[in-house]
Order: C-alpha cells, then structure tokens, then sequence
C-alpha cells in the first residue's frame, strides 16, 4: 500500500478515464489513393491499397505518434504512454497490399487506494509477435539528468527481465515463453524520430534515451514484424523526472524507470493499453509517480503474457 504520493487531482481524474479502441473499418472496396504530398491521416489511409497508391514508407501520424507505411506482409507499431495517458497506432500491410490500421487512444486516471493489482483479472489486448525471443542493445546518449548510467541500465534491463518472467505478486506461477537478453551497451540508434514517430524496419533492437513530442511523454516503443521476424525499438524521455527508487521518501512527482520500462517491454511483446478504470495495471495508460507497483503485472496481464506466450 502506498499513499504517500496520492495527490489530490486522482478523484477528478478518476471521473476522466476514456479508452478508445478503435479499429478503423476497412471498406468493402478499397478506397481512391490519398493525394496529399505530405504526412498522411491514419482515417485516409485506412483500407487503402497502398502497392496501387503507391504509398509505402510514406509516413502516417495519429496525433502525437507515428510511423511509416509497411511492404505487404509486415506491420509496425508505434505506443506513446505518457503521465496522463497515450496512443497507439498500429500499420499492417495484407499481402496484397490493403493496409489495415488500428488505433488506440487512451486517457487513463491514477490509482488511490490500496494496490488492487491483484484483484484485478482484466486482461488487456495483446497481439502476440510471432517470434518468442528478443536481444536488445542500450544507447545511453547524453543519459537523464540525476541518474548515474549505471542504474539507468539496470532498471531498463529489470523492466525486460519483468516482462520475461511476467513477475507479479499474485500468485500466478510459471513464465511465459517470451525470452528478453540484454547485449550491453551500443552506439547504434534507435529508429525513433523526435516528433514519436517509427522509421524504417530496422536489422536489431535498440534501446536509447532521448527526446519526445509531448511534455508529458515518458516512454515510447516501435515494434516492426515481418512474418516470425521482429524487432523493437525503445525510447525514454530523457526530459522526463525519473527515478529509481520510487519509494523513497523523499520522492516526489518522479516516475519509476523500472515501473515504465516494464510497460514498454509489454508494448514490445503485443500488450495494449488496459481499458479504463482499471487504473492499477502495469498497463494502464496513466503512471502514479513515487510508486513502484508498475514493476509487477496484475493477475489479469500476468494470466494474458502465458496464454499469449505459452511455453511449448
Ligand atoms: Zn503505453
């Protein structure tokens, strides 16, 4: 139980939660190409023939997040979580060139109380990737203000090992099968643009710190497949006020590195935004600062990773 940073805006907050699921529709015949030159909508791309239009790699934003449009056959994905919320726009490209987009916009309230995490069987969405392993690289960059290198490392790697594992402390046991190893350190970037945006697929997974679109963004995860291959990308706010031991006393309007990373390694394996009013999750689109209960799944997510990742 945790009620030292409880701040008196959750009530209100509470009264705002909206989660918004929204596949667009694709027509029955696929609608004309789109003729504007520059970033296109992701409502006026949505069932698009994008070989015919001539579309792929064009760039598609839905608010503050984006990405590029894939060949036939792959798919990206790009997740913004944020203090008060975030989106989710995700670009599959069907063998024929029909692309099917997906968007999911959620404003999530902080939890009060005692952490209900455990009480809580609601499963988020999940897209399982088809490959059940991932090695991922760190670029630290300039690094975040008031934190030594090192522990920024190891709450970023604790956050993947919590997503292998699906630690929880509710009592469901076994792992899922979903391997994340850390390689070290790189000077490789990410394929993250400043404005949140996913470029190109790239060839391996990178982690990096660096800028955000959107002063209260904290984490933001691209994830490209094609067929069983798959790749992420991982950015934290280096602007953000982060901290790494949440608990502390004297913590106060910091956000939990481990907690975050956690939630980016769900996006990474498939993990939606949890629908509203489900505010104890790990991932629930809003993050309380000065707690750490974001390390550990709730029952429902912890039950999700092993139905979606079962061990063979
Ligand atoms: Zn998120």
């Amino acid at each position: 139980m945790d009620h030292r940073c409880l701040m008196s805006a959750d009530v209100l907050s509470y009264a705002l939660v909206l989660a918004l699921l929204s596949p667009l529709p694709v027509p029955a015949t696929a609608p004309g190409c789109p003729t504007g030159r520059g970033t296109l909508s992701a409502a006026e791309v949505s069932g698009v023939n994008v070989l015919r239009c001539g579309l792929i790699g064009r760039a598609v934003t839905e608010g503050p997040v984006g990405a590029l449009i894939p060949a036939p056959g792959e798919g990206v994905s790009a997740a913004r979580t944020a203090t008060d919320g975030g989106e989710i726009l995700d670009l599959l490209t069907d063998p024929g060139g029909i692309l099917n987009v997906t968007v999911n916009t959620a404003a999530g309230a902080l939890p009060i109380g005692a952490d209900a995490g455990c009480r809580d069987r609601t499963e988020p969405a999940v897209r399982p990737r088809a490959a059940r392993s991932v090695s991922w690289r760190l670029n630290l960059g300039g690094g975040v203000r008031g934190l030594a290198e090192r522990s920024i490392e190891r709450a970023i790697a604790a956050g993947a090992r919590n997503l292998s594992t699906g630690r929880n402390d509710c009592g469901v046991r076994g792992k899922p099968g979903f391997e994340v190893g850390y390689d070290g350190r790189t000077s490789a970037s990410t394929h993250i643009s400043a404005d949140s945006g996913c470029g190109g697929r790239p060839g391996s997974n990178v982690v990096d710190v660096g800028t955000l679109r959107g002063e209260t963004s904290l984490g933001f995860t691209c994830t490209w497949w094609r067929g069983d291959r798959f790749w992420a990308h991982m950015r934290f706010a280096r602007d953000a006020r982060w901290t790494t031991n949440p608990n502390s006393l004297t913590c106060a309007g910091r956000y939990d590195l481990e907690g975050v990373a956690t939630h980016e390694w769900g996006h990474a394996a498939g993990l939606q935004h949890a629908p509203g009013r489900h505010p104890w999750l790990t991932m629930a689109p809003a993050i309380k600062p000065c707690s750490g209960y974001a390390r550990t799944f709730s029952a429902g997510e912890a039950a999700v990773l092993r139905r979606a990742y079962p061990i063979s």
